[in-house]
Parts: C-alpha cells; structure tokens; sequence
C-alpha cells in the first residue's frame, strides 16, 4: 500500500507544455513515495515544466488495502464516483517517457518502461494521490468531443479524475463566456525539479495524468515572477518561458484568470489548484493541478 507523503518543498518551477521553452531554475523538490525512479527519457519535445513541489496538497489518497474496504465505500454514492481503485501487483504498467534537456530545450532520451504496478517506486507515484501512476494503464481518454468541445482533441487524464473533468469540460461549454482552443494532460516527462548533467530530474504532475493544460498558447508559463495576483501590469517584469503570452483583455474568451469561469469550474468542481497562484517565481497559467504546481 502506498502511503502519501508530502513532499518538501522546494521551489520551483513549473512549466508546462513546452513548445518553446526556457526554462528556469528549479529546486528539487521531493520525495516520492517509495522510491525511486524511472528513467526516461525522451521524447517528443515539447515539454517542459518546471514545478516545484508543493507541500501543499495532498489530495486524498485512500489507500484501502482490502478489497472489504473497497467496497464498503463504492457502496457511498459520493465515492461510487470516484472510486478508489488499486491495481493488482501484478499488472502490466507500461509508460514512454523523457527528460527535458536544459541545453536543447526539447525532450530527450526518450525511453519506454515497461514493469508491473508492484514494481512501481518513488515518483512513479503520484506524491499527492497515491491512486494516479505514470502508467498509462491508470489514465483514460478524455473526450471533449463527448463533453460539449467537438473540435478538441482528447487527452489523457489519471481515471479517478476523468468523470469530474469531463463534467467541468460541459460546464465551461455551457457558461458560453470561455473558449477552449487546446488542452494538455498526460505527459510522463522529467521536465520540472533539479538539473543533473543538463537535465531535468523530476516527474512532472501531467505525469500522472493529474494536471491539465488550458490554452497553452494565451496562457503562458512566466518565469521570474513571484506576483500576486497576477496581473498584467506585474507580468511585464516576469519572462515568458513557455506557450504564449497572457492578455485577458485583449483576448478575454481564452485567457485563464483569477475569478473567471475555467479558474472557478477546476478550483470548485473539480478542486485543483491554479498554477497562476503557487509559491515561487512560476506563474504557469495554463496550469491546473492537485496542488496547482
Ligand atoms: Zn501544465
């Protein structure tokens, strides 16, 4: 069974999809759970994020071991929704990841694991929901299509989170005050913590299917800018590292801010975090997550 443990935190950033990327410095941060580590590499090259490790949040993480437990809170309507599935140790888990290569600015060593859930150590966990893994065996599609966006193309999503998320994709259609243009989820990548030999160490939370991207390319990820709230006047002192810049008034229809309809439906239906309010001198916009890192 897994037991949660909150990371330290570090500083850092947090970055999210990576088409351009600078990058900036991050802290280490954290500590899986059972330790560690995939190697991975690899990849795709967009990527890039850069996060910190919260110390914040911990999401639940039931961990019920017996199948006796299990079932006595399926039998709850408000768990039935959500419920709390353990994989066998025996099962297949398989994930292609990669690192994020300071120097190249793009994924690299590009890798495929192939082990069994019982084989799964340190941050191939989620350190804030114990029931989320790299392995793309725990995430499922999630399809706009089915939930009032017909043009958005599906994205990958850790299954626990998949009913919420589909439900606040049909709330943010139907406010008809917010326009998705693209959305970003599963992602196992190293692209956020310390830098070792030029890359980049730690799990990102889109790892784990636990964090989506909204808009990448009006809702930057800025880097020296510990602001708050932020501001548009404020983010002229920051760096945009990541996606494209944030201007809610000229282009109030997809830009993410503080108050507006995607900030409250994934704060309050859904309950994750806003990467445009986490500590450190990140403020990725396009971010929402367990801890909004
Ligand atoms: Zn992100």
């Amino acid at each position: 069974m897994f037991r949660l443990r909150a990371a330290l935190p570090l500083l850092l950033l947090t970055a999210c999809v990576a088409r351009t990327a600078v990058t900036v410095v991050a802290e280490p941060a954290v500590a899986p759970l059972l330790q560690s580590v995939a190697v991975a590499p690899a990849v795709e090259g967009s990527a890039s994020e850069g996060s910190a490790a919260p110390a914040e949040g911990s999401a639940s993480a039931p961990a019920l071991e017996g199948s006796a437990a299990a079932e006595s809170i399926a039998a709850e309507p408000a768990a039935a929704e959500e419920p709390t599935r353990r994989h066998p140790p025996s099962q297949a888990c398989n994930y292609t990841t990669y690192q994020w290569s300071m120097k190249r600015k793009t994924g690299v060593n590009r890798r495929t694991i192939s082990k069994t859930f019982g084989e799964l150590k340190g941050d191939e966990i989620d350190p804030n929901d114990a029931r989320c893994s790299v392995c793309e065996e725990n995430q499922v599609w999630l399809r706009p299509a089915d939930h009032g966006w017909p043009n958005i193309k599906p994205v990958r999503v850790c299954d626990v989170y998949a009913s919420k998320l589909g439900k606040a994709l049909e709330e943010m259609a139907a406010s008809g005050a917010f326009t998705i243009i693209d959305l970003e989820g599963y992602r196992p990548g190293r692209t956020r913590g310390a830098v070792v030999d030029g890359m980049r160490t730690q799990m990102s939370n889109h790892g784990y299917g636990t964090a989506i991207d909204i808009n990448a390319r009006h809702n930057g990820l800025y880097a020296g800018c510990n602001i708050s709230p932020v501001t548009l006047e404020g983010l002229r002192r920051c760096r945009l590292a990541v996606g494209g810049a944030w201007d809610p008034v000229a282009r109030p229809s997809p830009s993410v801010v503080r108050g507006g309809i995607p900030y409250r439906i994934m704060t309050q239906s859904v309950g994750w975090k806003w990467g445009g309010e986490i500590g450190g001198g990140t403020r990725d916009l396009m971010h929402f997550s367990l801890t909004g890192f």
